[in-house]
C-alpha cells in the first residue's frame, strides 16, 4: 500500500477537523427511476481514510486540490448504499459500517453515521420504507465498511443480523475468502459482521453472474477483492450499474470543477458510479484499497 507522501502545498490547505465534512451535509436519499424500477441511493454516513492510500500512485499535490485531507491526512468517503424497489423484492445493496463498533474504531476510521440507530436506517425511512421491509440484502463484498451494518449488537452485548427477516446474498467465493485467517485481510473482514448471519442461516450464496431477481443482475467484478460483485439494474430499456469495483472507481476519479455551490462541491468527485441527473455530492464511494 503506498504511503501518504506527506507533502504539503500552500495552495491546498489541510482541512481543519473542526470544519471537516460531516454526513448531514450529504442528501440522505436520492431517487431515480430505471425503467419500471425505483432506485434510491442512501447515504449511510462517512468514513475517513488515509488519502495517500486511496489515491495510490497519484501524488498528493494533485489529489489534494480536489479533496482536502484533514489534520490526520484522511479524506471523507461515502458509505453509500442502494435501496432497489425490484418487482419481486425490496433489496438493500450494502449496509455501511453499522453502529456496533467501539469509540476507538470509530475514531481511527472517522466514522460519521449517527442515526436511529444509523443513517442507513434513517435513509431507508426517508425513502418511504421501514428497515423491516427489506427482504434481501445484497453485499458487493464483505469488508467492514460494506457489511458492518449487516449485524448489530443487542443491549446484552450479543450479536445478531440487522435484518433477520431478510436473506443475505453474496458471492460464494467472497464468503469463503472472508474466512481466511490471513493477516493481510484480517483487518477488513470482521467476524462480527459475518458469523451472526452464518449462525442464523441467512446466507444465500451465488456463483458467477446471475439475474438474482427480475431486473437485478449480479456480476462478478474481481479486483478490489477476488470475488467482488457489482449490481446492475435493468428495466424497460433503462440500465444502472452503480456499484463498480474500487479499481474502476479509482480510474474514474477525476473532477472537472470545484465550483458547485453545495456542500458536496467541496468534496472530491468520482464519476461514473452514479447516474443521477440531479446535482450530487462530489465524494467517492468507499473505494478503499485495503485487503
Ligand atoms: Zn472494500
Amino acid at each position: 500500500m503506498p504511503e501518504n507522501s506527506g507533502s504539503t502545498s500552500n495552495s491546498a490547505p489541510t482541512a481543519d477537523p473542526e470544519q471537516g465534512y460531516t454526513a448531514p451535509e450529504l442528501p440522505l436519499v436520492r431517487t431515480r427511476q430505471v425503467g419500471g424500477i425505483r432506485v434510491h441511493a442512501v447515504e449511510a454516513g462517512l468514513q475517513h481514510l488515509d488519502g495517500g492510500a486511496m489515491f495510490g500512485v497519484v501524488p498528493r499535490t494533485l489529489w489534494e486540490r480536489r479533496i482536502r485531507p484533514d489534520a490526520r491526512h484522511r479524506i471523507p468517503l461515502a458509505l453509500r448504499c442502494l435501496l432497489i424497489e425490484a418487482p419481486e423484492s425490496l433489496i438493500l445493496v450494502d449496509t455501511g459500517v453499522g453502529r456496533k463498533e467501539d469509540d476507538r474504531f470509530r475514531d481511527i476510521y472517522g466514522i460519521d453515521n449517527a442515526g436511529a440507530p444509523s443513517r442507513l436506517e434513517d435513509g431507508i425511512r426517508a425513502a418511504g420504507f421501514e428497515p423491516t421491509d427489506v427482504e434481501t440484502v445484497i453485499l458487493t463484498h464483505l469488508h467492514f465498511d460494506h457489511a458492518g451494518g449487516a449485524t448489530l449488537r443487542r443491549d446484552d452485548g450479543s450479536l445478531a443480523p440487522s435484518f433477520p427477516w431478510a436473506q443475505y446474498v453474496v458471492q460464494e467465493g467472497e464468503l469463503a475468502f472472508s474466512g481466511r485467517r490471513n493477516e493481510r485481510i484480517r483487518a477488513s473482514y470482521t467476524p462480527e459482521n459475518i458469523e451472526p448471519i452464518t449462525e442464523a442461516g441467512l446466507w444465500h450464496t451465488v456463483s458467477g453472474e446471475v439475474e438474482f431477481t427480475r431486473g437485478v443482475h449480479l456480476i462478478p467484478t474481481p479486483g478490489h477483492t477476488p470475488h467482488h460483485q457489482c449490481i446492475q439494474v435493468e428495466s424497460d430499456g433503462g440500465r444502472l450499474a452503480p456499484h463498480l469495483p474500487a479499481r474502476c472507481l479509482h480510474s474514474l476519479g477525476t473532477s472537472r470543477s470545484g465550483s458547485q455551490g453545495t456542500a458536496g462541491g467541496r468534496l472530491a468527485r468520482v464519476q461514473g458510479h452514479h447516474a443521477e441527473d440531479a446535482p450530487r455530492p462530489r465524494i467517492p464511494q468507499n473505494s478503499h484499497t485495503r485487503g
